[in-house]
Parts: C-alpha cells; sequence; structure tokens
C-alpha cells in the first residue's frame, strides 16, 4: 500500500500510528531505476520504507538546474506502487512536501556545512551545494526519525558528507550503502539524464568510459608505483577536444576520507564531473586492494 503526505502534520500523525523502526530513503524524484534499488533494498530490511520526493532549492546555486529539474510525481507514486508485491505486510509512505516553505518554514535561517568537504571536487565547484544537502537530510532525519536511511554510491561524496554529519551530530542513524545502477552503456542512471538530447546521452558515456581507464591503472597499485602514469593520462583526457563533453573535474581521491592520495594508499576512488550542454553530470569507481 502507498500513502502519500505533503504536511508536516500528516507525517507527525503517521508516525504516531507506526509502532515498529521504518526506514527513509530520501529522493529529488523523477525515480528511475537507481532510486528504486534503494527502496526495494530498504524494502526487504524494513516493513514501513519513507520515500521523500522534494527538489530541495537550497542544494542549487543560483545558475544551475532548479527549475529545469524534473518533477513527475505521479509517475514517480506508479513507480513505487509497483514494488509492492505483499500489500499487507509492506508498505511506502510518500512524503512529497507541497512547496519548499513546508521544508523550511518561518524564515528558515540556520545551516549546516562541512567545511573540509566544502573545499573539494562537487564542493569547490557547486558552492553552497553539500550545505544545501547536509541542511535537508539532517532536517528530514529529524522531522522523519527513521532508523536507517539508504544512499546511492552513484553520489559517494554526498554519501560520506552524509556519514560524517551523522557521526559528527550524533545523529546515530544507520546509513546504508547501496550500488550505482548503470544503462547498457554504462552510464549511470541519474534524474538528469533525462535532460540530455541524443547525442549529449551517446557523449555521456565518455565520463564513465575515462573513469573505468584510470580505475585499470590503479588495480592491484599502490599510488606510489601508478600516480606518474595515472596524472598523465588524466592530463591527456582532459585535453582530448570533445565535440560536447566539457570536464569539470577528473580526480584520484583515497577512498575513505577523499583527501589526495598518499604513496602507500591502495584504495582510490576516482571521480569524474563533466558538461553536457548545459547539464552536468557527475560518476565515480572505486578501486579496492585485493
Ligand atoms: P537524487 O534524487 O538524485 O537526489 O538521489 C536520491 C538517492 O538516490 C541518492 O541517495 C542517490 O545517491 C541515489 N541514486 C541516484 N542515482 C542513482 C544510481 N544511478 N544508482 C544508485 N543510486 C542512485
Amino acid at each position: 500500500m502507498i500513502k502519500i503526505i505533503q504536511t508536516i502534520s500528516e507525517l507527525d500523525k503517521i508516525k504516531r500510528n507506526i509502532k515498529n523502526d521504518y526506514a527513509l530513503v530520501p529522493t529529488m524524484g523523477n525515480l528511475h531505476q537507481g532510486h528504486l534499488n534503494l527502496v526495494e533494498r530498504a524494502l526487504e530490511d524494513f516493513d514501513i520504507v519513507i520515500v521523500s520526493i522534494f527538489v530541495n532549492p537550497l542544494q542549487f546555486g543560483p545558475n544551475e538546474d532548479f527549475n529545469r529539474y524534473p518533477r513527475t510525481l505521479n509517475e514517480d507514486i506508479n513507480a513505487l506502487n509497483g514494488l509492492i508485491k505483499d500489500s499487507d505486510t509492506k508498505q511506502i509512505i510518500v512524503f512529497a512536501p507541497a512547496s519548499p516553505e513546508v521544508m523550511y518554514p518561518d524564515g528558515h535561517q540556520t545551516t549546516i556545512r562541512n567545511t573540509v568537504m566544502d573545499e573539494i571536487l562537487c564542493g569547490k565547484s557547486r558552492p553552497g551545494h553539500f550545505e544545501g544537502v547536509c541542511t535537508i537530510v539532517y532536517r528530514l532525519f529529524k522531522l522523519i526519525e527513521p532508523k536507517s536511511a539508504y544512499f546511492g554510491l552513484k553520489d559517494y561524496q554526498q554519501l560520506k558528507l552524509i556519514q560524517r554529519m551523522n557521526k559528527d551530530l550524533m545523529l546515530g542513524i544507520n546509513i546504508i550503502e547501496c550500488p550505482t545502477a548503470r544503462d547498457e552503456n554504462g552510464l549511470a542512471l541519474s534524474s538528469r539524464n533525462r535532460l540530455l538530447s541524443v547525442e549529449e546521452k551517446q557523449e555521456a558515456t565518455l565520463l564513465n568510459k575515462a573513469l573505468l581507464e584510470i580505475s585499470q591503472i590503479l588495480k592491484g597499485r599502490d599510488w606510489k608505483s601508478s600516480k606518474d602514469i595515472v596524472q598523465r593520462r588524466i592530463a591527456e583526457i582532459k585535453g582530448i577536444k570533445n565535440n560536447i563533453l566539457k570536464w569539470d573535474y577528473l580526480e584520484v581521491r583515497e577512498n575513505k576520507t577523499l583527501s589526495l592520495p598518499k604513496d602507500e594508499d591502495q584504495n582510490f576512488t576516482i571521480f569524474g564531473a563533466a558538461f553536457l550542454g548545459k547539464t552536468r553530470l557527475i560518476d565515480n569507481i572505486e578501486v579496492k586492494e585485493g
């Protein structure tokens, strides 16, 4: 069974009637298989899963795609309905705030910022983005009070940011990581893929291809023995004149801390961000020892 709620008072009422622990899957909607995998995974662990659908204005910069971002609530509800196989035991509650004021009432002033992550990768490229993400996820955690919350490895930096906030602010929520869902060409599924033209979508596959190539070089090696060749190849890839794809960044980081790798490191995540026309896509690949 699916229930749709749009206000905090409805949410409070529902929470009062739930006896057992439940899960949260935060999303911005326009659900694709990547999102649905998160919800399915949550339904394996809990009978009740709250899926939030909210395009959070605070995490978009002034020249970014907040207005263009796809909003498809009815389709999303249909897709979620398809996940309920046993409506006697399993329930999805969609929390879709009707307007930004529901989440940010009363001239909201307080935000949450990770000052380290704001200086690297997407934090550096998109000033205020991570602050917006932390602030909305904190508010969702406090309002909904889930036992566990499910996040995709597709947004690896976001996952690290939330894990860090959860720890630093002692929120005590289990953060569950879920693998990246990709299409048949390796392109990571993203609501923003909808904004791409056919040509842009074709060229977007270069993002994953580059990450894969770098991951092959890194596999089974430490940073000391791989850094020269990796850095040379990254410079070459970024130097190629593509028709459409323009690199924002392509970087290797230590896997856990996201700091620049040290010579002895053997666990890495390769991060890429690129513009396809007006649309900015991100992807990453982990390379782990063994
Ligand atoms: P979004 O709606 O883009 O804010 O994403 C909501 C959640 O879905 C986040 O935890 C994302 O990491 C996750 N997600 C988005 N795309 C994918 C994907 N292709 N594979 C796995 N998880 C994803």
